[in-house]
């Protein structure tokens, strides 16, 4: 029963950190609300710095919620026996052994989840992005992606979660080396589909048809020799007015996608200098370094799971009493984000070096200056504050902060 003690302590250690850190960055942002920090004063008028320091004030403080929210619930479903309960009423109709019964539990308690999480998402598009004036989804559109997003989870997810419990069911104390290669299969499998079959069901792909904007873009192209299958603009806009870029897919067939707001937002150069930082992180093999980070990863993490299914005090520190295969890997799935939130420092310094390694690389293959232009841009229409808690930004933040990346920018 050591086990409960350790779950506990983990627990109520990331609960507190997550809690800390909001805190400070909410200080943060506050004590900074009243100027524009220097470098920004000619580019980012005071209105819009307030307005970013209220938006991302809003943001943490939802997290707040957020996080005492899971830190509730998975206690609930772990020790407070509901995970036991809805494996005894599967019980009553199909047999605990089958792979029928591990599959109805697992989906049980993730609708579930989704479930008690669908207020705090409504919150956030229909009452926090409306505030800030980014959201552009109707309830309409926001009930019919719902369904949408079930319907291709239960279409992508079942079949790979069939596979993955029958795996662990019949292939001997190894079960676990198998499943990690079918989910590496079946990651490279969904980055083919996602761009072609799936993202079309969300949004519409138009060709790029600017003219000034199309020849840069091909010309950036030709000179960093960078091949893909076609430059496309998304209708973003649909849902929200925040903008990006990105590409989507791998290897041959893989296309650019840009945000209609995002088009609509920028000057031709400052979409050339935003792509050429996205053309960077392929070059640079950031792409193929991220997907061998994730897949190391869920080794060493499959590797513990075939290890904790065995261990009868796994199931009962986390208050269940039906051993299964099944349910080890649902606790898992459950658990471990507890535990993995500790490094996500590391995960995050390692992105923010590529990030900065990109910058470098658009700085070489387009315009600095523009890159620099197109930030401050993004940076005011999206809200996003110039005055993040350090601590926070270096715990959570994929992206280094404005003013960093700015200076870094500037002396390339
Ligand atoms: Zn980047």
């Amino acid at each position: 029963m050591v086990f409960i003690g350790v779950f506990l302590a983990v627990l109520a250690a990331a609960t507190a950190t997550r809690l800390w850190l909001a805190a400070r960055q909410i200080r943060h942002v506050r004590a900074h609300r009243g100027a524009v920090p220097g470098m920004f004063a000619e580019s980012i008028p005071l209105a819009a710095h307030q307005k970013a320091a209220d938006y991302t004030v809003a943001k943490a403080r939802l997290g707040v919620i957020d996080t005492l929210l899971d830190a509730a619930i998975l206690l609930a479903l772990t020790l407070g026996g509901v995970l036991q309960g809805i494996a005894a009423l599967w019980a009553r109709a199909l047999s605990v052994e089958s792979l029928w019964h591990g599959t109805a539990v697992i989906l049980s308690v993730l609708m579930l989840k989704s479930l008690l999480g669908l207020p705090l998402g409504l919150y956030r598009i229909f009452v926090i992005e409306e505030r800030f004036g980014f959201n552009r989804m109707t309830l309409r559109l926001f009930i019919v992606d719902a369904i949408k997003q079930l319907l291709v989870g239960a279409v992508l997810g079942i079949p790979l979660l069939l596979v993955v419990l029958w795996l662990m069911q019949a292939a001997g104390p190894f079960w676990w080396l198998y499943v990690w290669v079918v989910l590496v299969a079946y990651s490279l499998f969904l980055q083919m589909v996602y761009p072609t079959l799936v993202m079309p069901l969300f949004n519409k792909f138009s060709p790029l048809t600017d003219p000034v904007l199309a020849t840069r873009v091909e010309e950036l192209l030709r000179r960093t020799g960078f091949r893909s299958r076609g430059l496309y603009v998304m209708d973003g806009s649909k849902r929200s007015s925040h903008g990006n870029a990105f590409f989507a897919g791998f290897g041959a067939a893989k296309r650019i996608v840009l945000f209609d707001t995002l088009v609509s937002r920028l000057q031709p150069a400052e979409v050339e200098a935003v792509l050429a930082h996205e053309l960077g992180h392929y070059k640079l093999r950031h792409i193929v370094q991220g997907m061998v980070i994730s897949w190391s990863f869920s080794f060493v993490l499959l590797a513990a799971l075939g290890w904790l299914a065995g261990q009868p005090w796994f199931y009962q520190g986390l208050g269940v009493q039906t051993a299964t295969l099944p349910m080890a890997l649902l606790l898992f799935l459950l658990v471990v984000p507890e535990f993995t939130f500790f490094i996500q420092p590391l995960l995050s310094l390692f992105s923010r070096k590529n990030e900065y390694e990109a910058d470098r690389y658009a700085a070489s293959n387009a315009d600095a200056a523009e890159l620099v232009r197109a930030l401050v841009k993004l940076y005011h229409d999206n809200s996003a504050t110039l005055t993040p808690d350090p601590l926070h930004s270096a715990y959570y933040d994929s992206h280094p902060p404005a003013a960093m990346r700015i200076a870094r920018l500037r002396t390339t």
